[in-house]
Order: structure tokens, then sequence, then C-alpha cells
């Protein structure tokens, strides 16, 4: 299916807006971007960039004619938003979104859009740690999944055209309800998350070990939860904020798990941790011939020497995550 939109409006123009400006733009599914944001600053960069064709701090303007409009702010600010563009929304309009979370989505700003819309939210299941509208690039979306969610009254016609505008951006498109959306993204997303913020949190608080020491000796698993507890804190506060329920529920059963091989280190039971061990390497090895991960060695890191050899240990080590 061809697509093409006359014009583009994103509200909210970070890593996840900018990189849609550049693919789409790249994929030439659009004719007119028109970029709102919150910040002067932050439009400032969007047109330094030359992000789009339309710059403005006002959402209602940006959507004005727009035949896609694309949220793409924190999930906290959609409700201000919403109330903002809905009496500007152009009749036959698709309305969208990139939130983590679907359903408290659907919640807030379903009410403020008028029934000549399809609300249609969406998910791309694609990011890294950086944020702002220098982070963006045009092939974020290529090989991830987009989960689409569309609303009871939205066109089929216009779920299959935001389909395709995804898949020309590169994604798998899925679609899914949106409160499955939570509970599937709040354990494969949401949680890695908070246990990654944790454990780096409890790190730099123990006393027995120097923050030195934790950065020195970072090869083990460590490092790599470093990188997701990197993530942009505002952006995480609202997932956990507006995901609550399949967050909690889904944290239950983890501690439960948790709990089952703290008796198993307890008690000495190899077997109990070898076995768990080896249910989880195989699941590791489906995601990666499902082409949703590398299997080059250190997740692709580059692997030229350091300058100077400072600790012998981690350079023989290093490269590994097996520590
Ligand atoms: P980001 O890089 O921090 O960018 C957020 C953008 O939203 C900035 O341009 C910010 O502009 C703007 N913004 C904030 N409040 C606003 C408001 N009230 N009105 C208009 N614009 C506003 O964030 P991101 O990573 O692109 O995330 C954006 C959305 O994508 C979030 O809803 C997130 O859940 C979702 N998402 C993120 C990832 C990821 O890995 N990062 C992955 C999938 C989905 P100012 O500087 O002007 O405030």
């Amino acid at each position: 299916m061809s697509v093409h939109f006359r014009k583009l409006a994103l509200i909210g123009i970070g890593l996840i807006g900018s990189s849609i400006a550049l693919a789409a733009r790249r994929q030439g599914l659009v004719e007119v971007i028109s970029i709102a944001t919150r910040k002067q600053e932050t439009l400032d960069q969007a047109r330094d960039l030359e992000l789009g064709d339309l710059y403005t701090l006002d959402p209602a303007e940006a959507v004005r004619g727009a035949d896609l409009v694309i949220l793409c702010a924190p999930v906290g600010a959609y409700e201000d938003i919403a109330r903002a563009i809905g009496p500007a929304l152009a009749p036959g309009a698709i309305v969208s979104d990139v939130g983590s979370v679907k359903a408290h989505v659907v919640k807030v700003v379903a009410p403020h859009l008028p029934p000549t819309v399809s609300f249609i939210p969406g998910h791309p299941i694609a990011g890294t740690e950086h944020s702002g509208p220098a982070a963006g690039f045009a092939e974020l979306f290529a090989g991830r999944w987009c989960i689409l969610t569309p609303q009871p009254d939205a066109s089929p016609a216009h779920t299959e055209k935001l389909a395709a505008f995804w898949e020309a951006m590169g994604s798998n498109v899925e679609i899914m309800e949106a409160g499955h959306h939570d509970m599937v993204l709040a354990i494969t997303s949401h949680i890695p998350h908070l246990i990654a913020y944790n454990i780096v949190g409890t790190a730099d608080d123990l006393e027995s070990v120097t923050k030195s020491e934790v950065i020195k000796f970072s090869a083990g698993g460590f490092r790599d939860f470093t990188r997701i507890a990197a993530s942009d804190p505002v952006m995480w506060r609202d997932v956990f904020l507006t995901n609550r329920d399949a967050v909690l529920e889904m944290l239950g059963r983890f501690l439960g798990d948790l709990s089952v091989l703290q008796k198993a280190v307890e008690t000495g039971d190899g077997a109990a941790l070898e076995s768990i061990f080896t249910r989880t390497r195989a699941i590791r090895r489906s995601i990666i011939s499902a082409g949703q991960e590398t299997a080059a060695p250190d997740f692709g890191r580059p692997h030229e020497a350091p300058p100077t050899p400072v600790i012998p240990f981690v350079r023989e080590h290093g490269g590994g995550d097996d520590a």
C-alpha cells in the first residue's frame, strides 16, 4: 500500500518525534511536517536540525489542516495537549501517539477528540537512552515492532494507512487491545527498567564498595543495567505513574519468582538454579533468532583496544557479560 500524508503534525520533538520526522521525510511519506513543542529552545533546535517545515509553540496551530497527528511528548503532558488540539483537528484526521503506555492514553486523550477523527494510539518498541531532537535517526524503527491500538470508532482504512506508514519506516506492525499492550510491556520493558533503576541505585548506595569500583569493574552484567538506568527520568516517571496496575501485577509475580531464586541460593540448590538459567538462556537465543537483538559479542560494542592498558583483568574479560 502506498502511503502519503499531506501534513504530519508532531507534538513533541524528542528522540521519537525527530526519528519519525527523519524517517517519514526520507521515505517520502509526507508533504509537510509541522512541529510543536513546549520550550522555545527545543523548537529552535528542531529548526536548526531542519526536522520540519513549520514550527510553533502552539499545538493547536500545528495540527490545523493535518491529516496525521502524532503525539510524541511524555505521556504526562497528553491530557493538556489533547484538550488544546481537540477543537483544531481537521475532520477525517488520524490522531495517534507513541507513548509507552496505552490504556491511560485512551482514557485521557479520547474525551477531547471530535468524533470526526480516527484515534489510533501507537507504540514503537524502539528507543535509546538518549533524549531530545538531536537524538533522533531515521533508522530507529527499522526491524522494530510498532503496536497500534485502534479505538472502536477508528476507520479500518485509517488503521491500515497508519500501519502502512509505520511499515514504510521499517517497522513490523501488530494490532493489540490497549490493556493487553500494557500487560505485555509491563513485563518486557517497564519492570526491566524498574530493576535497572533499582540495582544501579543500590550499587551507588553501597558503602563497602566505592563508586570508582562500581565504574571500574562494570564489565559484569551491571554495565548493561546502567545503560537502561540512564533512560529519560521524566518519560519513565510517567510510565510508572500511568501503568500502575499492570506494573504492580507483574512486579508481584517477579518478586515471587525472585524469592524462589533467593531460596535456591540460600539452600545451595544448584539444580534449581541451573534449570532456571537454562530456560532463560533459550529465551535470549529466540530473541536473537527473531532479529530483535544482535548476537555479536558484547552486544555489538566496538572492541578496539583502550589507549593505555590500565587494568589487565578488565581488558581481558571486559568484552563479555559473564561476570
Ligand atoms: P524526549 O526525547 O524527552 O522528547 C520529549 C519531547 O516532548 C520534547 O521535544 C519536549 O519538548 C516535548 N514536550 C514535553 N512536554 C511537552 C508539552 N507539554 N507539549 C509539547 N511538547 C512537549 O522523549 P522521547 O524519548 O522522544 O519520548 C516521547 C514519547 O515517546 C514518550 O511518550 C515515550 O513514552 C515514548 N517512547 C519513548 C521511547 C524511548 O525509548 N525513548 C520508546 C518508545 C516510546 P520540550 O523540550 O520543549 O519540553
